[in-house]
């Protein structure tokens, strides 16, 4: 089923998360160790994020530093399918521009379209750990839009080759990011929301927010979109502190703010099993906050941990 059938079928807000492949050697158990705590809370739905390829210097025998691109969570295709025959669950498999001719784009939606995976989460990608700025391949798409438009041409069965005989359309909802507080790099919030809105035009049908830890952030936001006469469901991202260093890190990686409120009581955290529960209480408060506004999902990133989530789910749902 489509997303916005699932979320137009349901009254109360739903449960969903998103999951990250293992690290390149890793099992597929690990994977379903996360998943199976959070079952018994029936998630309509599971993300699986895509990374692309990242740059790594390697030591050669001669001492000399060698650079090497490798791709370090490979398997994001295989394990939406895995998931799918074992909980009987939809997915919402990660595609992203990053490292993507358009060729092998359609390759990847002909894969997932035949798996019988009808949901895609649209994203330009992360900037390449290593680069500047984002660098996409030479006949890729440098924006997510483009991403959207030819995932709206192929369920039109318009393949890059129009010669091809006996062309099948594809079904898939698109799903994109939105960001309550910006993405980094536009240069203010009315530019974000105006390409926000034009991939809403190309055919993206829902959004998932970066996290945010300030449900005023995300009230403003869903405001400015209906201001902009963006009406597609947006779809709240949460995540719980769990370290220390966190504090630093999500605020240089994903240019958002936190409440100074759960800062200082991080800080004043005695060991870091008690940050651990601080980021839960406070996850949970957002979560019930959000539930009580009657958001469509609320939408947890377990950035490969489920414990803390199982946690919060428990209080909340
Ligand atoms: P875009 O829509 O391309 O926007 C990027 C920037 O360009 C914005 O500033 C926007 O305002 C601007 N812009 C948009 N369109 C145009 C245009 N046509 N011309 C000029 N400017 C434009 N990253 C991964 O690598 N893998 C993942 O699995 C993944 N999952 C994510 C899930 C969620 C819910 C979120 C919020 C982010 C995720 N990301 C993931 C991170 C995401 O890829 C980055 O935030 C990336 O920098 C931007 O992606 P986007 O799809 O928003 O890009």
């Amino acid at each position: 089923m489509k997303i916005p059938e699932i979320l137009n079928n349901s009254k109360k807000t739903l449960f969903s998360f998103e999951l990250l492949p293992p690290l390149k050697g890793g099992s597929i158990k690990d994977i379903y160790k996360t998943i199976d705590p959070l079952m018994e809370f029936n998630p309509p739905y599971i993300n699986v994020t895509y990374h692309q390829e990242e740059l790594v210097l390697k030591k050669r025998a001669n001492g000399l530093l060698e650079q090497k691109t490798v791709r370090k969570r490979p398997g994001t295709v295989a394990i939406a399918a895995a998931i799918k025959n074992k909980y009987k669950v939809e997915l919402v498999p990660h595609l992203i521009c990053g490292g993507f001719t358009k060729e092998e784009t359609e390759n990847a939606l002909i894969d997932l379209n035949f798996l019988g995976i009808n949901n895609i989460l649209a994203l330009r990608g992360d900037i390449q750990s290593g680069q500047k700025s984002f660098i996409k391949e030479e006949s890729g798409h440098g924006h997510a839009m483009g991403l959207v438009k030819q995932i709206v041409e192929l369920n039109k069965g318009k393949y890059l080759d129009e010669e091809l005989f006996n062309k099948q359309a594809t079904n898939f909802s698109i799903g994109i990011a939105g960001y309550p507080e910006k993405h980094p790099e536009a240069p203010n919030m009315e530019m974000d929301i105006y390409y926000l809105k034009k991939k809403i035009e190309a055919g993206a049908e829902f959004i998932v927010t970066q996290m945010f830890f300030d449900n005023k952030k995300y009230i403003d936001f869903v405001k400015l979109c209906k201001q902009n006469d963006i009406n597609i469901p947006i779809i709240p991202g949460i995540k719980p502190i769990s370290t220390l260093k966190q504090l630093n890190i999500l605020p240089r990686i994903f240019s958002i703010d936190i409440p100074s409120e759960l800062t200082s009581e991080i800080i004043k955290a005695k060991n870091k099993e008690h940050i651990r529960e601080i980021g839960i209480e406070w996850a949970i408060n957002q979560s019930k906050e959000l539930k009580k506004a009657n958001v469509p999902v609320i939408h947890y990133y377990t950035m490969g941990k489920s414990l803390n989530i199982q946690k919060i789910v428990t209080k909340v749902f």
